[in-house]
């Protein structure tokens, strides 16, 4: 995924037990007291789910779903087949939110079944009676309006205006909302499904799909290679489909189609480098989904269709690095899995760090430098921003949403963990080791000391001499940025720093600056590096010059929306307001509710905005803003 929290908001409460007790015995810090008030983390346990894979571990799904968009609900069945472990295991139990279970049968005999009373975070457990000689079972159920993973809208939500949408977003534990299942990382399952919908409309998974599929209301989808439960996705609505190469397409509605498929062409170049450098692509083609403006991440990784915010169709690829990470991720996070969420930045790090590495290939060293910074500033932000439990790699999750983890902290740290690694052993050899990661650990879900305890016997084992345990240990299990981290730097941004300086100090007026050759990435720059504040001549001037409030860039008018906040701006406060009201990506619009409501004025004005916009949100945005408003 990218990125759902913004880089400076995640000030979220510490959970209740101390940080200390994720600190394994060989770890080489010193510096924090000794204080567990918790028991020590189980490595692979997943503390997110209630179901018993261990004993009886669902295997394959087969999906009957009737999409009701007017009773907002998805009505049907899922097969469950799964393997029985343990010998005397007699009961299957599978994670559930706020679905209402009408029947569990098998061979057509209805079975036993009950419904634990719902934990807040992690929903209720639906424990099924098992027979012997059992080892599949349907269970009938429909979903509620209001599931956490499941988002309905309405025409007018959507950039066609005629047709009603919906989407769903598993991740992290949000396909429980949708299907009872094992909802964890480590639980694989192939699936097959038949979704039904108005015959006007088409559906799309995770899955196989065919581009030619006749549009009458009924879809039939196999992803024949085990996933794990966050990646199972749907979407339906008035889509269209245009090639971009020979394994790469966009699905849009039309109104989008045509701009999606030229901003995003270079994808199968992106997916050729990608192979000739990591190893070959496991997921047959490679399409992108191109969803409403409500859509709450950057991008999901969902396999063989990445779901993509249009927020990113800029109209000059400058912010396509988004493709590239969703791209990745076909390697790190969909073939290799983090088996816990505690694991996350094996997922998020090795993603982050390929992203680079793919943007470069394309595009070129310089804007992988300029990235490279932006991405190093997220992480400094957020390290200046978060508890010290939050800035560690292997992050202790237990009495917590896992949707908190979504920091820069497993994005941007991870990465950069792994470029300290490249830088001292060598590019090639890095990549070497990352090829035969990725293959050793295909279709698997891991956790960070199964990675740890390979490092040590492949790369730390070949390079003895240039790599330290204590070093590794210091980055995955201690909080902050450990000292000599590889900084980034960029010669373009020297200029922009010096352009900043000289107009803040009144020597040259912001109309002379120039920003002919500027890219997104120099504007960025040099907005998220001004002071806090700045005067109303100096805020006239740049927009005089620029049009800033104006910008048809959505990360740069977020830049400048945040820098119109912090100094009460108000000739950019209707752009401000359209800007919440219509965006409903998390990354863009927290920060803005955030700096609002700091000041009486701006909470007021806030909560108008967030009350016209929150039928369109989605349930996660809603979640993570709705504080600001109270
Ligand atoms: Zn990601």
């Amino acid at each position: 995924m990218k990125k759902f929290l913004s880089s400076v908001a995640m000030a979220v409460a510490v959970a209740a037990c101390s940080p200390q007790s994720v600190t394994p015995e060989s770890s080489t810090s010193s510096s924090e007291a000794a204080a567990p008030t918790m028991a020590e983390i189980k490595s692979g346990v997943d503390y997110h789910s209630l179901s018993n894979p261990g004993e009886m571990k669902v295997t394959h799904l087969d999906l009957d779903l009737t999409a009701d968009f007017d009773a907002k609900r998805l009505k049907g069945s899922v097969t469950l087949t799964f393997d029985k472990l343990a010998a005397d295991a007699s009961e299957l139990v599978l994670d559930t939110r706020e679905l209402d279970i009408q029947s569990v049968s098998a061979n057509g005999e209805s079975l036993a079944f009950t419904l634990d009373e719902a934990d807040p975070e992690l929903g209720a457990a639906l424990r099924i009676q098992v027979p012997d000689g059992i080892n599949q079972v349907t269970v009938s159920y429909q979903t509620s309006p209001q599931a956490s993973g499941v988002q309905w809208l309405t025409p007018a939500q959507t950039a066609g205006k005629q047709h009603p949408f919906l989407f769903t977003q598993a991740q992290a534990v949000h396909a429980r909302s949708f299907i009872p299942l094992q909802d964890s990382p480590q639980v694989r399952v192939t699936y097959t499904a038949k979704i039904k919908t108005p015959e006007e409309l088409l559906a799309v998974m995770s899955a196989s799909n065919d581009p030619d599929t006749p549009r009458d209301g009924e879809y039939d989808f196999t992803m024949p290679q085990p996933i794990p439960s966050y990646l199972i996705a749907l979407a339906i609505g008035d889509l269209q489909f245009k090639a971009m190469g020979e394994r790469t397409g966009v699905y849009a509605e039309p109104a989008l189609l045509d701009a999606a498929a030229e901003e995003f062409e270079d994808t199968e170049s992106m997916l050729e480098v990608t192979e000739q450098t990591y190893g070959a692509y496991s997921w047959d083609r490679y399409d992108l989904l191109i969803l409403p403006l409500s859509f709450p991440f950057g991008g999901m990784e969902n396999p063989r269709l990445s779901f993509i915010t249009p927020t990113v169709i800029a109209g000059d690829k400058s912010l396509v690095s988004l493709i590239a990470h969703e791209l990745a991720h076909s390697w790190s996070g969909n073939t290799v899995t983090n088996a816990t969420w505690r694991d996350l930045w094996l997922n998020e790090g090795f993603t982050t760090y390929l992203t680079y590495r793919i943007m470069e290939m394309v595009y070129g060293h310089d804007r992988y430098r300029k990235e490279a910074v932006l991405g190093y500033q997220d992480l400094t932000d957020d390290v200046a921003a978060l508890p010290e439990n939050d800035e560690i790699l292997a992050i202790d999750l237990r009495g917590r949403n896992p949707d908190d983890v979504f920091s820069n902290i497993p994005y941007e740290k991870g990465a950069l963990f792994l470029r300290e690694l490249e830088q001292k052993v060598g590019r090639a050899e890095f990549d070497k080791f990352l090829v035969n990661y990725f293959q050793h650990f295909a279709f698997k879900s891991i956790t960070t000391d199964e990675f740890v305890a390979y490092l040590d016997k492949t790369l730390l084992a070949d390079h003895a001499d240039k790599l330290d345990k204590a070093r590794i240990q210091e980055w995955i299990f201690t909080p902050g940025i450990p000292a000599g981290a590889p900084v980034p730097t960029s010669d373009a941004f020297e200029l922009i720093d010096q352009a900043r300086s000289h107009f803040l100090a009144g020597e040259v007026p912001a109309s002379s600056i120039n920003t002919q050759s500027w890219t997104v990435h120099e504007w960025l720059y040099f907005l998220n590096n001004m002071p806090d504040a700045l005067t109303d001549v100096q805020l006239a001037a740049l927009d005089e010059a620029f049009n800033l409030t104006h910008s048809s860039n959505n990360e740069i008018a977020h830049s400048w929306l945040m820098i119109a906040v912090k100094n009460n701006y108000e000739p950019a406060y209707e752009r401000l307001y359209s800007y919440l009201v219509s965006i409903g990506r998390n990354k863009l619009v927290k920060p803005l509710y955030q700096a609002l409501s700091q000041t009486e004025e701006g909470k007021a004005f806030a909560k108008k905005a967030f009350e016209e916009a929150k039928p369109g949100y989605h349930p996660l945005t809603v979640k993570a803003n709705e504080g600001f408003v109270e």
